[in-house]
C-alpha cells in the first residue's frame, strides 16, 4: 500500500532504506551526559520502529550556539565519545542517525547569544551581540568541528539547521541581517555563511558523510526571503556539497501556526513541490524531504507519489508511535497512534524547560523508565469510564496479559473526547479513538457500551479490582437565574447539538469556553467547514502567500466572516485563554480575534433573567469588588464552561464493599485536569498492577 513511502533511496555512497525521516525534535534528553544513555535508547526503539534515518534533536556547535544555559553541546572529543553510545544503539537495531548542528542565534535564551546585528528576537529577552569577521569565522570553524567529531562519534552525517529563523537563517533575511560587510547587504553576501559553512563541513567531513541542509522555504515574516533567494541558496548549498535538502516553514516568531493541529494536514508540501520541480528543471537532482503536519502514513504516501518531495520528515508522530514505519509496512495502518498535533507534551514541556513526552504515548522519552512488562499474575480488572484515561488502563493492562472488561455509559468509546473532536481544528482527536478501538479489539478487552456500571454489580462480578476512570460533571456556577431555558451546558452544545443562538455568552474562558467560542463563532454546529480540512481556506484565513509573489509568504489574513455575535467572558482580570499551551494558546487568541469574539475580564456573574427584547436572555454583570459598575449582556443564548468537578460516585460503595478501587483522570482530580494527565495516569497506573 505504501509502495513510495517504503522504497529505498540511494544517495549515492549509501542507501536509506525507505524514505522516512525522523525530523530533529528537541526533547530535553540532549541536555547533561547523563540523559545519553535515555536518549539511546528513545533513538533505538525508533530504528528498531523501522524509521529510514533518525536526526537527532539540536547540538550546538559552541556556547554562542546554545539555545538555553547548558544546552547539549558537541564540541570535544570526549563528548563525541560518549555519543558512540548513541550511534552504537541505532546502528546495532539496524537504523541510520545524522546529528543536527543547530546554532540558536538571537533566539538562545542566553546572555552568550551572538548575531549578524544587534537585533533583539520578540522571544528572547537577551539582546545578541554583534559578531565581527572574525566571530563569524570562529562560528564556522564550530560548525565544522562540530561535524568533525559527529563523524567520530559514529553519525552517519549532520544536519545543518539554516531554517526557522535560528542563527543561519538570520544571516540569510534583511530583517535580522543589517551588516554592510562581506556578509550582509547583497544576496549573495547574506548567504554566504550558509554555503560557507556546507562547503567546508563537506571537505573536513568527506565525501562519504550525509550532509542534511535544512533550507526556509517560506519565512513567514516580514522582510523574508523571496522565492528567487530561496532558489537561488538552494542551488548553492547543493554545490557546495549538501547530499540533502530538508525544509523549514516559519520562523519561530511568526504570528501564522504552521504545525498546531488546526493546521491542515500537509498543509506546506506544494512548496516543497515547486523547490524540487525548479531543481529538477535544472538537472539537480538532490532529493527534498517534506514536512510540518505529515502524521499518517497515506498523507506520506500521498505527498511522495504526487512528486511533492522524495522523502518525507515526520518528527511528533515518533513520540506518538515509534513503530510508525513497520505497522505501516505490515499493513497494521489502523494501529498507528497518531500524533494530534497538540504540542501539549513536546513542545510546551520544550518551552516550560521539561524533558518531552507525547500526550498519547506517555512512554514517550520514559522508555528506560516506564515499561511495560507482562504482569507476573495474571489477575481480572473491571474499568469503568472509556474516556481517555480508562481507554489508556485498559489497553496497557491488556498489553501486560490481565482480563479486562471496560464499561461506559455512553455509546462510543472516548469520553470527553468526543467532544473535543467536535471543535474545528481538533478533528485529529477521532484518531487517538480510532487507535484505542482497534487496541482493545487486538488485545481482547470484553467492551460494555451503553452500560452505567453500579456499585452492586461491579461487586458482584469478582474483579481483583475496579479503575475507575469516570471523568467529570461540568461545575455548577450557580448563577441565580441560570435555570432559564435559554441557558445551556457546554455539554448541551457539543454532545446534545442543542440549538444555539445569532448572539451567544459564554461564561468561562478555560480551554473549553475557548472552543465553544471558536465552534460557535465559525458556525460549526450549522455545518460550516472547517478550515482545518481545506487548505486553501485555511491558507486565506491566516494570511499565506506564496512566497513567489510576496516577500516572506504573508499576505493580509482573510478570514470567513463569524457566523454569529459571540461574548467570552471570565471572571479573572488579565488575557482570555491563559490556561491554554504556550505554543498553542496565541493561536487561539488570534482565532478569536478572527472572528471578531468579543472578550470580557473581570466580570461577576449577578443573574439570568429575560432580556427586554422578545425571544431573548439578559445576564446582568458587574465589575471591579464593589460591584458598582455593570452591564447587561441580551443575547440569545447563554453557554455555560465554567469547568469541571469529578464524578466518582462509585468510590465509596465500592471501598465500603470491600472491593479494591483505583482512582485515574478527572474522577481523581478534575482541577487543571485534561487528557495529557488522564492518559499518563492511565497508563502508569496499569504499568504496575
Ligand atoms: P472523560 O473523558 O470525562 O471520560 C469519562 C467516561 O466515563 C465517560 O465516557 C462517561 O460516559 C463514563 N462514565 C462515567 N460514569 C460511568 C459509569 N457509572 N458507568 C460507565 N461509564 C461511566 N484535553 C486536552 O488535553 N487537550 C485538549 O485540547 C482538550 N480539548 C477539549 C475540548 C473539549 C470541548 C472538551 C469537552 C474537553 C477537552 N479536553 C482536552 C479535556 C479532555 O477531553 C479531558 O481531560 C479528558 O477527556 C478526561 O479524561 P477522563 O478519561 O478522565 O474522563
Ligand atoms: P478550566 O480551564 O478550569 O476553565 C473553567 C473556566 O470557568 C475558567 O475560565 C474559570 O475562570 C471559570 N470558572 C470556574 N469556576 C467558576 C464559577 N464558579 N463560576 C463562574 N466561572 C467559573 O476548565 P474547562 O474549560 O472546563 O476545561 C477543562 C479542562 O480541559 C481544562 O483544564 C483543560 O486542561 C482541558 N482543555 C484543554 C484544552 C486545550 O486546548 N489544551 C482545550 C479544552 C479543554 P474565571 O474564574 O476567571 O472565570
Ligand atoms: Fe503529537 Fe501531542 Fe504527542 Fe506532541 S504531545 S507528539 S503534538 S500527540
Amino acid at each position: 500500500m505504501f509502495d513510495h513511502l517504503l522504497a529505498p533511496l540511494d544517495l549515492g555512497f549509501t542507501t536509506l532504506k525507505n524514505r522516512v525521516l525522523m525530523g530533529s525534535m528537541h526533547t530535553g534528553l540532549e541536555d547533561g551526559r547523563r540523559n545519553l544513555p535515555r536518549l539511546a535508547a528513545f533513538f533505538a526503539e525508533r530504528a528498531r520502529g523501522g524509521v529510514g534515518l533518525i536526526v537527532t534533536g539540536g547540538f550546538a556547535p559552541n556556547i554562542e550556539g546554545w539555545a538555553k544555559p547548558f544546552a547539549g553541546t558537541l564540541s570535544t572529543s570526549a563528548a563525541a565519545r560518549r555519543h558512540r553510545e548513541v550511534t552504537g544503539a541505532v546502528h546495532a537495531e539496524g537504523g541510520r542517525i545524522a546529528l543536527q548542528i543547530l546554532h540558536t542565534g538571537r533566539y538562545g535564551y542566553q546572555p552568550f547569544c551572538v548575531a549578524p546585528s544587534r537585533l533583539k528576537s520578540p522571544i528572547s529577552p537577551f539582546a545578541p551581540r554583534e559578531l565581527g569577521a572574525r566571530g563569524i569565522e570562529r562560528q564556522v570553524r564550530a560548525f565544522v568541528r562540530c561535524a568533525v567529531l559527529a563523524r567520530e562519534a559514529g553519525y552517519d552525517g549532520v544536519e545543518i539547521m539554516g531554517s526557522e529563523g535560528y542563527f543561519i537563517n538570520q544571516f540569510l533575511a534583511a530583517h535580522t541581517n543589517h551588516r554592510t560587510d562581506a556578509w550582509g547587504g547583497s544576496y549573495a553576501n547574506r548567504m554566504r555563511l550558509a554555503v560557507e559553512i556546507v562547503r567546508r563541513v563537506r571537505e573536513a567531513a568527506g565525501p562519504d558523510f550525509i550532509l542534511i541542509y535544512r533550507i526556509s522555504l517560506i519565512d513567514l515574516i516580514p522582510e523574508g526571503s523571496s522565492w528567487p533567494e530561496v532558489l537561488q541558496l538552494a542551488r548553492a548549498v547543493v554545490g557546495a556539497g549538501a547530499t540533502v535538502l530538508n525544509t523549514g516553514i516559519g520562523w519561530h516568531e511568526a504570528r501564522i501556526p504552521t504545525i498546531a493541529t488546526s493546521v491542515p494536514r500537509a498543509a506546506f508540501t506544494w512548496l516543497t513541490r515547486k523547490l524540487r520541480d525548479a531543481l529538477r528543471a535544472e538537472g539537480i537532482a538532490t532529493p527534498v524531504v517534506a514536512s510540518n503536519r505529515i502524521n499518517m502514513p497515506e498523507v506520506a504516501e500521498a505527498i511522495l507519489a504526487r512528486g511533492d518531495a522524495d522523502l518525507v520528515s515526520l518528527a511528533r508522530p515518533f513520540l506518538a508511535d515509534a513503530e510508525f514505519v513497520n505497522k505501516a509496512a505490515q499493513g497494521r495502518r489502523d494501529e498507528i497512534n497518531t500524533c494530534i498535533a497538540c504540542n501539549q507534551a513536546c513542545l510546551d514541556h520544550t518551552f516550560a524547560n521539561r524533558l518531552s513526552s507525547c500526550l498519547v504515548n506517555p512512554r514517550a522519552c520514559h522508555e528506560t523508565e516506564l515499561v511495560i512488562r507482562p504482569a507476573a499474575t495474571t489477575r481480572r480488572y473491571a474499568v469503568v469510564g472509556a474516556g481517555p484515561a480508562g481507554l489508556a488502563a485498559a489497553v496497557t493492562l491488556a498489553e501486560r496479559g490481565h482480563a479486562v472488561e471496560l464499561f461506559d455509559a455512553a455509546t462510543r468509546i472516548g469520553g470527553q473526547f468526543n467532544m473535543a473532536k467536535a471543535i474545528p481544528g481538533k478533528e485529529e482527536f477521532e484518531e487517538t479513538l480510532r487507535y484505542f478501538g482497534h487496541r482493545l479489539a487486538a488485545l481482547g478487552v470484553t467492551l460494555h457500551l451503553s452500560t452505567r456500571a453500579d456499585a452492586p454489580r461491579l461487586a458482584a462480578g469478582g474483579f481483583d479490582a475496579v479503575i475507575l476512570a469516570t471523568g467529570v460533571v461540568p461545575r455548577d456556577p450557580r448563577i441565580p437565574g441560570q435555570e432559564h431555558p435559554q441557558v445551556l451546558s457546554y455539554v448541551d452544545v457539543l454532545q446534545h447539538r442543542k440549538p444555539v443562538g445569532r448572539r451567544v455568552a459564554i461564561v468561562g474562558a478555560g480551554g473549553i469556553g475557548v472552543d465553544v467560542a471558536e465552534y460557535l463563532a465559525a458556525g460549526a454546529d450549522h455545518g460550516h467547514p472547517s478550515p482545518a480540512l481545506d487548505a486553501e481556506a485555511w491558507r486565506r484565513e491566516w494570511g499565506v502567500a506564496d512566497p513567489e509573489t510576496a516577500r516572506g509568504g504573508i499576505a493580509r489574513p482573510r478570514p470567513a466572516p463569524p457566523a454569529r455575535a459571540v461574548v467570552l467572558l471570565q471572571r479573572r482580570s488579565g488575557k482570555h485563554g491563559a490556561t491554554l499551551g504556550k505554543t498553542t494558546g496565541w493561536i487561539h487568541r488570534a482565532a478569536l480575534r478572527m472572528k471578531a469574539v468579543e472578550l470580557i475580564a473581570g466580570a461577576n456573574y449577578e443573574r439570568i433573567g429575560a432580556g427586554r427584547a422578545s425571544g431573548t436572555v439578559a445576564l446582568a454583570l458587574s465589575f471591579g469588588p464593589d460591584r458598582r459598575d455593570g452591564t447587561v449582556l441580551e443575547v440569545d443564548t447563554i453557554v455555560l464552561c465554567t469547568g469541571q468537578e469529578s464524578l466518582r460516585d462509585l468510590h465509596a460503595p465500592l471501598g465500603a464493599a470491600g472491593v479494591p478501587v483505583h482512582l485515574i483522570g478527572g474522577a481523581r482530580a478534575a482541577g487543571e485536569l485534561d487528557a495529557k494527565r488522564a492518559i499518563d495516569q492511565g497508563t502508569r497506573l496499569a504499568a504496575t498492577l
